[in-house]
């Protein structure tokens, strides 16, 4: 059973050491900014109000989060323990996480908070190309495909995500900082929060998370 959240700016490596994580613990990845965007790709109702504050690096409202996650973790997939990935963002997301999970006598095993600065976030998020067909995760200069602009996996199209240009890139720190920070006493207080240092290999970092969360 492993019950995980993983904190952290955008930027921090989040998605990369979820996929890792999921391998490795074998627990379902929830992303809820994966949700968003498949939604957006789909032109579902919820897409289209989600999009309207993503593209300006804004948090979409906790009314349209907290029951998205909460339901999605109600799915016979999560009985076994979860790996949320940008949820929560507020304490008031993370307080009516607490009652949903406390609700179903469940309750979060460890958080891990990635914590990378931010002129290198700037520079990982707006360097970023992804795959249009299978979301491979490229930088122009860190992780060049082979082929500028195609994807080394399956040959499609790299394109840049709309919310990684500088100027949302920027919102999204600064909407972090405010917004998002607090979380990290909030489960400061609870006492299960392992600080990770995000700046170094990818493999280093992924060590550091498997000692916080145990073999
Ligand atoms: P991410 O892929 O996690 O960086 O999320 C992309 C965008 O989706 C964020 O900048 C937000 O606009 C939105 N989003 C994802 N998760 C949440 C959340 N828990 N609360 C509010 N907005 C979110």
């Amino acid at each position: 059973m492993l019950r995980t959240i993983l904190l952290g700016p955008p930027g921090a490596g989040k998605g990369t050491q979820a996929k890792m994580i999921i391998d490795k613990y074998g627990v379902p990845h929830i992303s809820t900014g994966d949700i968003f965007r498949e939604n957006i790709k789909n032109g579902t109702e919820l897409g289209k109000k989600a999009k309207e504050y993503m593209d300006k690096g804004e948090l979409v409202p906790d009314d349209l989060v907290i029951d998205l996650a909460t339901s999605r973790l109600l799915e016979k997939d999560c009985e076994n323990g979860f790996l949320l990935d940008g949820f929560p963002r507020t304490v008031y997301q993370a307080e009516k996480l607490d009652e949903f999970l406390s609700a179903h006598d469940s309750k979060i095993d460890v958080v891990l908070d990635i914590a990378v600065d931010k002129e290198e976030l700037i520079t990982r998020l707006t360097g970023r190309r992804v795959c249009k067909a299978c979301g491979a995760s490229y930088h122009v200069v860190n992780v060049p495909p082979k082929k500028e602009g195609i994807c080394d996996r399956c040959g499609a199209e790299l394109v840049q995500r709309a919310d990684d240009n500088l100027e949302t890139v920027t919102n999204r720190i600064d909407v972090y900082e405010a917004q998002t920070m607090p979380l990290i006493d909030y489960y400061e207080k609870n006492g299960n929060i392992a600080h990770i240092n995000g700046a170094g290999e990818l493999s280093d970092v992924f060590a550091e998370i498997v000692n916080a969360i145990g073999e």
